[in-house]
């Protein structure tokens, strides 16, 4: 094991990737990388993260930060739980009057599961906790040619662990997973720990999956500088309070104003922009709705009209 992880950590000494938050000791910092890697890609991260640790530098400015205010600087990230989940995360660090040092406490902030608390607790504290994500489960499975249930995930993790570089090992076997050991080529001829893996990228290739195709309509109605808007339910399961365009369930045959497309997980959206009127919603100005809570696609499509 001591020669797994030194090579592991040699490899990562040489060949990690400069991103915003590597070498960061901020806890609060940390987190909010953390938080919103969880469901976007790094590229669309590292812009956005910086500019949201820009507008909130510490878990006191988070804290005093209005709802919609927070929403809106999350816009465009989906998932808009986890925003919510952070910014009551950071209200609870201001009531405690210090950040949770442990994997342990951690877990009790809104919003942070065993992986969030573990990679914190071990990238801003040295604490020596393995971290489990889809891509160390998916390093160790090839590594032991076995399959392993989630909790043999968590203790051959720990196993491995380098006690003394914990936050560096989480972080090399992560980037590892994400940039050596990937999900359908593997590739094992830059692998630092190859000699000491049972699978070696033998029969791991993989279809992708298939990705859904579907239509979306929108209407633009334009009033004295204002644009008409819809605030998504409260309680609806996909972005809650979040403000957007009226939809349009039904179109005359006319021409769209716009055509885009939009992607959401796992399906591809072709995005029709309609002219029209309305008063089924709430008139907003439109100088001032980048600051609103919008939707990614309404911003997308409001940004693209008015350039
Ligand atoms: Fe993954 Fe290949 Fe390295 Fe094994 S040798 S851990 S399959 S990259």
């Amino acid at each position: 094991m001591r020669t797994f992880r030194r090579r592991l950590l040699r490899w990562f000494d040489r060949e990690q990737r400069k991103l915003p938050w590597r070498g960061e000791s901020d806890p609060y910092r940390i987190l909010v990388s953390e938080i919103m890697l969880q469901q976007t890609r790094v590229a669309v991260v590292e812009e956005r993260y910086k500019q949201f640790v820009a507008q909130f530098p510490t878990t006191t400015r988070l804290a005093r930060a209005r709802e919609q205010t927070v929403l809106a600087a999350w816009s465009g990230l989906g998932y808009y739980r986890r925003a919510r989940n952070l910014h009551a995360a950071a209200k609870m660090v201001e009531k405690l009057c210090g950040f949770p040092r442990t994997a342990d406490a951690l877990r009790e902030l809104p919003g942070i599961g065993r992986y969030t608390a573990a990679a914190v607790a071990s990238i801003a504290f040295g604490e020596p906790v393995a971290v489990v994500d889809g891509n160390v489960k998916r390093v160790l499975h090839r590594l032991t040619g076995r399959e392993l249930g989630e909790e043999d995930n968590w203790r051959i993790a720990s196993q491995l662990l380098d006690r003394r570089s914990a936050g560096d090992f989480n972080q090399a076997m992560m980037e590892l997973g994400a940039m050596v050991c990937l999900p359908s080529t593997p590739l094992c001829e830059r692998c630092p720990v190859a000699t000491m893996c049972v699978v070696q990228g033998a029969g791991v290739a993989r279809e992708k999956p298939a990705r859904l195709k579907a239509e979306l309509r929108y209407l633009l109605a334009l009033n004295n500088g204002k644009v008409l808007l819809r605030q998504r339910s409260q309680t609806s399961s996909l972005m809650p309070g979040m403000w957007e365009l009226p939809e349009m369930l039904e179109t005359n045959g006319e021409k769209p104003l716009l055509r885009l497309k939009h992607s959401i997980t796992t399906t591809d959206y072709a995005v029709m922009v309609y002219s029209g009127e309305s008063n089924a919603g709430k008139w907003m100005p439109l100088r001032s709705v980048e600051k609103l809570a919008l939707t990614g696609l309404s911003r997308k499509i409001l940004r693209a009209l008015t350039k």
